[in-house]
């Protein structure tokens, strides 16, 4: 049901089934409208969206999209100029010495890093585009459970209403119901060893005006000071009307896993006390942060729920990525694409071939992608470390290294 948004050049595959494969997306976060995307571009029809909020606000901050989730939502008929114009501008990032700023490396912000810009911003255009394909997004609609019955899988919502489909695609986010029906038990997050402060705000007149704090408001930039056991991301958005900071620091505290748990302005006062003079006052001056637990999952076994086959995992549910990985909504574009074509080579009875499929490819490309961030981090907290002021540390040391990208 291609309309006129879309584009006249926009072409969407035929589906090889007859009737079309009726698809449910739980979660319509960047994962799940990636999936109902990349399912109806590949012919399937995507019965509903479900959500369990009622309304979205503009969450989290600065998100990284890189250029493999660009390449899909391009071919899949999306506008992707409308998520580049509204994310950040800057064409380089700078990697720089936590105490005094100077410049360890600079490298272009393309590629798997991607471009930056707003989570809810980015989620917004999503929804349009899940939207314009005529997939119904239903709000305030909780899963509270699964029937795994072969071959048709259903859920329940909260409301007592159960739907039934040929598969179901769980993109429930990190805290993810479907991953215990597929694993048979609940895993618990394991802590990654740090956590993040983060702040996002609009700068007020008065640090524009502010010589000491005002050093990266001028235009979007994007900058990382990398220190032992330590590193800030700042970045700017809007043409620098809106600043984000995000201080990672080793996590000895029990800080709960949320997106929403307050910061303590104290410690992260203590914490920035001998950073770079040109971004401390910034980061010192800030009112309120929020501290978030750095968790993730032990790999799972499987992605693909045990009886049906038919239930099927998708982005944070399984593959959740450290921030400094930047693929966590990149990759959950890579998995809807996978998923989807797999779908449509299979016979309609044969569908968990195509969801176990699904799984064998995704997982070790995920794995991939998870493990650079592990190494990144480790890269920039050790460099520093036992190293005199005067050696020249060497560029492709701490750069962000770019994962292999699909095909155009
Ligand atoms: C509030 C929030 C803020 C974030 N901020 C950032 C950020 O600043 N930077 C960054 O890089 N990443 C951030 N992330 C993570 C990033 O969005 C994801 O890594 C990426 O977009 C892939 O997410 P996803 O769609 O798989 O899961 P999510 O983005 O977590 O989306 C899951 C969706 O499923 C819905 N859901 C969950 N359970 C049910 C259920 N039982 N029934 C129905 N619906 C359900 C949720 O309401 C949610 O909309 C944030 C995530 C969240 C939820």
């Amino acid at each position: 049901m291609a309309t006129p948004e879309i584009g006249k050049a926009y072409k969407r595959v035929v589906s090889p089934h007859n009737p079309p494969l009726r698809v449910i997306v739980v979660g319509a976060g960047l994962g799940g409208c990636a999936a109902a995307i990349a399912l109806h571009h590949h012919g399937h029809e995507v019965v509903a969206v479900l959500d369990k909020v009622r309304a979205f606000n503009r969450l989290g901050d600065s998100l990284g999209l890189g250029e493999n989730a660009y390449r899909l939502l391009s071919r899949w008929g999306c506008n992707v100029k409308e998520v580049q114009d509204i994310g950040n501008q800057s064409p380089t990032m700078k990697i720089r010495r936590w105490h005094d700023g100077k410049i360890l490396a600079e490298q272009p912000l393309i590629d798997m890093a991607g471009y930056i810009g707003h989570r809810g911003d980015y989620h917004d255009i999503f929804l349009k585009w899940v939207g314009e394909r005529g997939i119904p997004i239903r709000m305030g609609c909780e899963v509270v459970a699964y029937s795994d019955a072969d071959p048709v899988p259903s859920l329940t919502l909260a409301s007592g209403e159960t739907l039934t489909a040929d598969a179901i695609v769980a993109c429930d986010g990190i805290k993810s119901l479907a991953r215990h029906l597929v694993l048979g038990a609940r895993d618990d997050p394991v802590s990654s060893g740090y956590a993040c402060f983060r702040a996002y705000f609009e700068p007020s007149a008065e640090m524009i005006a502010d010589p000491a704090r005002n050093a990266f408001l001028k235009e979007d930039n994007v900058n990382f000071w990398i220190g032992p056991d330590t590193h800030v991301v700042q970045n700017t958005l809007r043409g620098g009307r809106e600043f984000n900071w995000i201080l990672t620091h080793k996590d000895d505290g029990d800080v709960p896993e949320s997106w929403f748990q307050p910061g303590d302005m104290e410690e992260v006062r203590r914490l920035v006390a001998n950073i770079d003079p040109d971004i401390r006052e910034a980061i010192r001056s800030t009112d309120k942060c929020l501290d978030w637990k750095i968790c993730y999952r032990k790999p799972l076994p499987t992605w693909v729920s045990p009886e049906s086959h038919r239930i099927v995992l998708l982005g944070d549910s399984c593959h959740a990525h450290l921030p400094t990985s930047a693929q966590g909504a990149s990759q959950a574009c890579e998995s809807a694409g996978t998923l989807a074509v797999c779908l449509g080579l299979v016979g309609r009875d044969d569908v968990k071939i195509a969801t176990r499929a699904y799984e064998k490819l995704r997982f070790p490309r995920t794995r991939v992608s998870q493990t650079h961030g592990e190494d990144l981090r480790d890269r920039w907290h050790n460099v520093l470390k036992n190293v005199d002021e005067d050696i020249e540390i060497d560029p492709e040391m701490v750069k962000i290294k770019v994962s292999s990208l699909p095909p155009r």
